[in-house]
């Protein structure tokens, strides 16, 4: 009798150190470049090694394991390989058909196929070969087309190998002793490898996949599992790897918003892409696909729990697991945090917020985008827009052509926060003008350049620029101004800003005056960071309160500010129309994406 548990221990505990081992080796390799194995991919070495020691005491007694421990490395070599040497795909395709050929001749082949979600089986005769090789295929191909992601299939198998225990465990008389076995042993070796996928998949590791595809395909054949393997190894991949999914959303997304829209060749994303493209972070990308598996493995086995209850029931029940699984996918979506930062570009992401251009910027993210403003040294205008300021947005045409134009549009505001979540636009931080003017001071410091502060009452600015510079060692104050100026006064002030150069200009001005005011004088100031900060100047010289921290963690900040000024009571109706935008918008989208 085959020992799961003692094989499930060998094979984690073998995989373990191998995998850890092969981690630090890849990144010591990958500060080096070049070099005879750059291309090389030994990720499926670690699950063959693993794997052999734990069938070790039975490859006597079970020959069979033996064909499939050898298959595993012919799958192994022909596409680690053909990886290296740059051969078409398709002789990847042709090994693995050779290899299935050759183990269905060793009598490891589909004999007969299970009516799905009955007992009864059909016999297939001479198709039984044919069918192995097809299956087999399909299984190797669809884990090695999510290589590039390799703690998916390494999470998708481990999660499909231990739900095979489970169905061994429950129906013992159809799947025999092999198949909880291998299905143990399968995901103790894999299971120790996720951890270090990352690094793992960084040239494709399409050989590990691949290899990691073809044991669950040879578990399910070995075991009858097919039907299972499907649901909780195909399918998974199936979605992520194959775009049919994504482009299938994206086009009825775009029949709701006319034929008009209608671009899906530049749509075909795969669902991973089209998620990270939605500023899900590749950590969260793997969550939400191995939860999704996770859910399916667990309808999988309630399937087989249910194995006697009618076809219908059984049918009611896929239809309620499906529906209930893509509701939670889609909440799921809705509540996780999300980064504005283009992953590939490294640039922040540009969206549209009810027609007015936004980027997803936290507060982190501005800041660097600051400083690369300053490291350029040309001029570069910031904007940050609550929600009172993307209504005025909207309405304002001169303040509309400003935020089009302006080189950052930062999300101000709980309001502005709330309606981008309510219209699942990447932007989940709000970057207050406030909160970034003490960093881009530091900033400044750090690049030599100094700061000018325009705005406020008088006595303002000046209070604020001595706060500032006790705060901040180093920092040096190019000039300051309040912002009730005459024309003339207004030329002086320019006059004033060029002749000191500052690297960042502060204006305080309030929304949209501003603005307007940047945008005017940008390209005559030549200063390379202007931005406009509203009331921060009466904050930081300590002539008004900012809220307490809980209200501002709350997003409660209007509140405060309104209960303290009266007078801005009537900018609060710039909440209640948003909301009700965002819920226009959301009946009747428009092109959200830039
Ligand atoms: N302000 C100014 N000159 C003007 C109008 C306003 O300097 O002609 C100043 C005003 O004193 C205040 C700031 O601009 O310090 C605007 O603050 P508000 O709270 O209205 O702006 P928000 O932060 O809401 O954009």
């Amino acid at each position: 009798m085959m020992d799961n548990l003692t094989g499930f221990l060998i094979s984690l505990s073998v995989a373990l150190p191998i995998a850890a081992a092969t981690y630090l080796w890849e990144r010591w390799r990958l500060a080096r470049p070049g070099g005879p194995f750059a291309k090389a991919d030994f990720s499926g070495l670690i699950l063959l090694a693993a794997l052999a020691a734990a069938w070790w005491p039975y490859l006597q007694s079970q020959p069979r394991l033996i064909v499939v421990l050898l298959g595993g490395l012919g799958v192994f070599l022909v596409i680690a390989i053909v990886d290296m040497v740059g051969w078409p795909r398709v002789v990847q395709v042709l090994g693995v058909i050779a290899v299935a050929a050759l183990i269905s001749r060793q009598g490891i082949s589909v004999t007969t196929v299970k009516l799905p979600f009955t007992t009864t089986f059909v016999s297939l005769g001479w198709w039984g070969p044919i069918l192995t090789v097809v299956w087999m295929v399909i299984c190797a191909v669809l884990f090695g087309r999510a290589a590039s992601i390799l703690a998916v299939p390494l999470g998708v198998a481990t999660l499909a190998a231990a739900t095979l225990f489970v169905v061994c465990l429950l129906e013992p008389q159809i799947t025999g002793p092999l198949a909880p076995f291998v299905a143990i042993t399968l995901c103790g070796a894999c299971i120790a490898q996720v951890p270090f996928a990352r690094l793992l998949s960084h040239k494709g590791a399409s050989a590990g996949a691949y290899t990691v595809g073809y044991f669950i395909g040879v578990l399910s054949v070995l075991g009858a599992l097919k039907n299972t393997a499907f649901l909780v190894a195909l399918l998974p991949l199936i979605i992520v790897g194959v775009p049919l999914f994504a482009a299938t959303f994206t086009y009825a997304a775009d029949l709701r918003r006319g034929w008009r829209a209608l671009a899906v060749a530049e749509r075909r994303q795969h669902l991973h892409e089209l998620l990270l493209n939605q500023g899900y972070s590749h950590l969260q990308v793997i969550g939400i696909l191995l939860a999704g598996t996770a859910y399916l493995c667990v309808a999988a086995i309630l399937l087989v729990v249910l194995i006697e209850v009618t076809f219908v029931l059984k049918g009611l029940f896929l239809i309620v697991a499906g529906a209930g699984g893509l509701l939670i996918f889609y909440i799921t979506l809705r509540l996780l945090p999300r980064s504005g930062t283009d992953e590939i570009s490294g640039k922040p992401r540009q969206v549209r917020l009810l027609g007015v251009r936004l980027h997803g910027v936290g507060l982190s993210e501005a800041l660097a985008e600051a400083e690369r403003f300053m490291a350029e040294d040309k001029p570069h205008m910031i904007v940050t827009l609550d929600a009172s300021g993307v209504v005025q947005a909207r309405e304002d045409e001169e303040l509309h052509r400003i935020t089009e134009e302006a080189d950052l549009v930062a999300p101000d505001g709980a309001g502005v926060v709330l309606a981008a979540r309510m219209l699942n636009l990447p932007i989940d931080t709000r970057c207050a003008g406030c909160d970034m003017i003490v960093d881009l001071c530091r900033v400044a410091v750090r690049r030599g350049r100094s700061v000018y502060l325009l705005g406020a009452e008088p006595g303002v600015a000046g209070a604020a620029a001595n706060r500032l510079t006790q705060q901040i060692p180093g920092l040096e104050i190019a000039g300051y101004h309040h912002g009730y100026f005459s024309a003339d006064e207004e030329v002086q002030i320019v006059k004033d800003i060029k002749q000191t150069r500052p690297g960042v200009l502060l204006v305080a001005l309030g929304i949209p005056k501003q603005e307007k005011w940047i945008k005017k004088h940008l390209q005559d100031l030549q200063v390379p960071v202007c931005i406009g900060v509203g009331g921060s100047l009466d904050i930081i010289s300590g002539h008004k309160k900012r809220a307490p921290m809980w209200m501002q963690r709350a997003g409660l900040e209007w509140l405060y500010r309104t209960i303290k000024e009266p007078r801005r009571l009537p900018r609060l109706a710039a909440l209640p129309k948003i909301l009700w935008m965002t819920v226009r918008e959301l009946l009747a989208p428009q092109d959200r994406d830039i």
